[in-house]
């Protein structure tokens, strides 16, 4: 890159350049939920009614000046418009397209008509199911699911996106409205009705769309970002040639940046760069590769958006690396090119500037939303040979750089053990078989063994001091007695409902995953470091900062406890390395892999503990395990080959006596099931009360050999099954799994429940079992 522009070095600016090839910069969204998360405690105070509508609207406006006045602080060209959203974009993007379920559709759609759509309620009003929500590719945001029939008609007539095209114009700002694509649209939602195909409805879809554009055009609209994320999929050919017509029929007076994000879109590449857009985007942190061949066929008129700077990740961007790499590119494209975040922001933490605990060492390689805005526009200006900019980003990528040899991150012992990894590490010493004959005869369980998933009701008590002791206002002695105060309560209870596989109820963790980011050594927790996973919930995944390893035993007292109070058998209770690393921003000098390797040989020292100190069945939760399954069904197999093997290695040390189970939610199980039988977890506890069943299929098509516990009932809902809807259930799972692999018990753990609904719910799934055990 050039460093003799003497002239402007005097007077530069990292915010005007008289260069005629400017790079262009913008981001493809901005988290909405606020750094205080200021969206999600409005939006729950006006569903509780504490607030109205106007409140409600001005904490939204109020965020949305905060948030274009970040991206223009920060000198990006654009401000990106229409990423707000009151629950989710999906959703908005339904209301803007005027498609909202006929049961919701009463009248003018609303505000009350969108929460109702999203949450099955407003704050009042009729209480029609919420559409289905879903996971947003591989991310962990979950939208909510468009719901499609035959005769769909769509209709603009929300007007939120342009109200807030003017408000950012108003303000003074370039706008770059982002809309969701068509074809995403369409293929992100489901049929409804049997016997048609979604896709047929994308010529009406498109009339819609034109009117979109054109009111944008209207509103004085210059470039419009499209999101087509399905373009990183492999689509149906009719899916990807039906791209074709979609973007003839929406050319018009606006310029059309087509967006897509999250993987590579070069098996698409020859029919993309055959559409009638004006740029396109693709997302260089998923995929650095695909760059040259995207170079290479770019049709001449289009403009190139890069998006080198990670939207779904907290590392610092190490811009001297991105500008070699940008540079020749540069010099090709010219004014053609554009610098901007991989996909929406929407993925990553807020501000970096508020995690003040976080260790100075550690925190120099980190970047958040605000801070990502700076490195776009830092990189465009070195790209534009702007010499200062040049020194503050080989400045600004020193810290990145030397953590690359950093003691912190780098440990030699977790390495010689990962290195040293054989596959035989994996293996049980017995096969499913032999180890449940042995443990059979070592825990003498009736048939169809009752047992609970793991946590019991956080009551408010337990949150109150789990604060008190963060806060200091509670000795660690203190807090400790507390715990083991809730243990020996939910062992009584146990005792009294007659379970027969005890948990001691998770009391001491927070949540599955930061529990054991706290303790386990190569993580950092953040404060504020909140990302929205669904309508007003967020969550805050721990950052894995260096090489994992375990301290000291980490779980052993809590179990070791419960156990002493009982002689039923108590689980131990381990979050799996696969879900471990999917719910937390992982490093990205390691592959996944080693990573979850890394976790997986720390579990392993844990189960081997756990084991010596008398606990005989260890639980090992897996839920996120088909989450993790890449974009590509290419690439399935792959990620789960390596997927199932942690959990193995983490299992390993087991005895063939001691039981290891694991749990899955959230779960299809049908394209896993393989190496669902290849995990060979001795049982395995899964949700399908709701699917009525129907996810056991799976296990009876493929003869999965081992133990399931399928769901008996849904723990999201606070109804009490009744003796004879439990009864029902398990006769029909019998009919798919023999009786004496059979287990007992709900969908999935008992934090958010209360005490009295898990008592009389589980007091029914005792005496279903029990009556079941007399008729067998
Ligand atoms: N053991 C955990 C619990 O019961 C499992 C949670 C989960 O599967 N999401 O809370
Ligand atoms: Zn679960």
């Amino acid at each position: 890159m050039t460093t003799n522009s003497t002239v402007t070095t005097a007077t530069s600016s990292l915010t005007t350049t008289n260069n005629a090839a400017k790079t262009v910069t913008h981001i493809l969204g901005y988290p909405r939920i606020g750094s205080q998360r200021e969206l999600k405690f409005a939006l729950e105070k006006y569903w509780r009614g504490e607030i109205d509508q106007k409140e409600l609207k001005e904490v939204g406006s109020l965020l949305r000046y905060r948030h274009w006045s970040d991206q223009v602080g920060a000198g990006l060209d654009y401000v990106t418009v229409g990423d707000f959203a009151w629950y989710d974009h999906v959703l908005g993007t339904s209301m803007l397209l005027g498609h909202i379920p006929q049961r919701h559709n009463n009248g003018f759609p609303d505000l009350d008509t969108l929460f109702r759509v999203g949450r099955g309620k407003a704050p009042t009003g009729c209480a029609c199911a919420a559409s289905d929500m879903t996971k947003w590719f591989n991310t962990n945001y979950h939208y909510i699911v468009p719901e499609f029939t035959k005769d769909d008609e769509f209709n603009v007539s929300w007007q939120q996106l342009f109200e807030e095209v003017a408000e950012a114009k108003k303000a003074g700002h370039d706008v770059k409205p982002v809309l969701l694509g068509p074809v995403s649209y369409l293929w992100l939602g489901k049929e409804k009705e049997e016997g048609f195909d979604r896709l047929s409805l994308l010529p009406r879809l498109l009339n819609a769309y034109q009117q979109i554009l054109n009111k944008l055009a209207a509103l004085g609209v210059e470039w419009v970002q499209i999101d087509e994320p399905v373009l990183a999929l492999e689509l149906p050919k009719a899916w990807a040639d039906s791209f074709k017509l979609a973007y003839q029929v929406l050319k018009g007076d606006t310029k059309l940046l087509l967006t897509t994000y999250f993987d590579n879109i070069t098996h698409h590449l020859d029919k993309i760069v055959e559409l009638s857009i004006d740029g396109l985007h693709v997302d260089l942190s998923a995929s650095p590769e695909q760059l040259d061949e995207v170079v290479a066929k770019l049709p001449q008129s289009w403009v190139l958006s890069a998006g080198v700077i990670n939207g779904r990740n907290v590392w610092r961007a190490d811009l001297s690396a991105q500008l070699e790499r940008l540079a020749p590119v540069k010099a090709v494209l010219g004014e053609r090119l554009w610098v901007a975040s991989s996909c929406s922001l929407l993925h990553s933490p807020i501000d970096l500037d508020l995690e003040t605990d976080v260790e100075p060492e550690v925190r120099q390689w980190l970047s958040f939303a605000k801070q990502k805005c700076r490195e776009v526009t830092l990189l465009a200006h070195a790209l534009d040979g702007d010499a200062i900019a040049k020194a503050e980003c080989d400045k600004y990528s020193a810290p990145i750089k030397a953590r690359a040899t950093s003691e912190r991150v780098n440990n030699a012992d977790v390495r010689q053990r990962t290195n040293a990894i054989t596959a035989a590490l994996a293996e049980r010493k017995a096969p499913y078989s032999e180890r449940a004959r042995q443990q059979r005869n070592a825990l003498g369980l009736p048939l169809l063994p009752t047992t609970t998933i793991g946590s019991f009701p956080q009551t408010n008590e337990i949150r109150t001091q789990r604060r008190d002791f963060k806060a200091g206002r509670l000795t660690e002695a203190d807090y400790n007695t507390a715990l083991k105060g809730h243990i020996a309560d939910a062992i009584a209870r146990q005792e009294a409902l007659d379970l027969d596989v005890f948990v001691h109820g998770e009391a001491e963790r927070n949540d599955m995953v930061e529990y054991f980011a706290e303790l386990l050594e190569g993580f950092a927790v953040t404060r504020f470091g909140w990302v929205q996973s669904y309508g007003s919930r967020c969550v805050k995944p721990a950052v894995i900062v260096s090489d994992i390893y375990r301290a000291q035993p980490m779980t052993v007292e809590w179990a070791t406890y419960a156990q002493s109070l009982t002689d039923k058998p108590v689980k131990g209770m381990l979050t799996g390395p696969v879900t471990i690393l999917g719910w937390t921003f992982p490093r990205e000098d390691l592959t996944r892999e080693q990573i979850a390797n890394q976790i997986a040989l720390a579990l392993r020292d844990e189960v081997a503990d756990l084991q010596q100190a008398g606990i005989n069945i260890i639980q090992i939760d897996e839920p996120a395990i088909r989450e993790g399954l890449p974009l590509k069904a290419s690439q399935w197999q792959t990620y789960l080959d390596w997927a199932v093997n942690a959990f193995k290695i983490s299992a390993a040390s087991a005895e063939p006596q001691t039981q290891i189970h694991t749990h899955m939610c959230y779960s299809e199980f049908n394209h896993i099931i393989k190496s669902v039988a290849v995990l060979d977890a001795d049982v395995i506890t899964i949700e399908t009360s709701r699917s009525d069943m129907e996810l056991l299929k799976a296990f009876e098509e493929f003869a999965y050999p081992n133990e399931i516990g399928p769901g008996v009932y849904d723990i999201h809902s606070p109804n009490i099954p009744s003796v004879e809807q439990i009864i029902h259930l398990v006769e029909k799972a019998e009919a798919l799994i023999p009786a004496e692999r059979l287990w007992i018990n709900p969908d999935c753990g008992l934090k958010t429940r209360n005490w009295e609904e898990t008592e009389a719910a589980l007091r029914n799934l005792v005496t279903a079992a029990k009556t079941l055990r007399e008729q067998w």
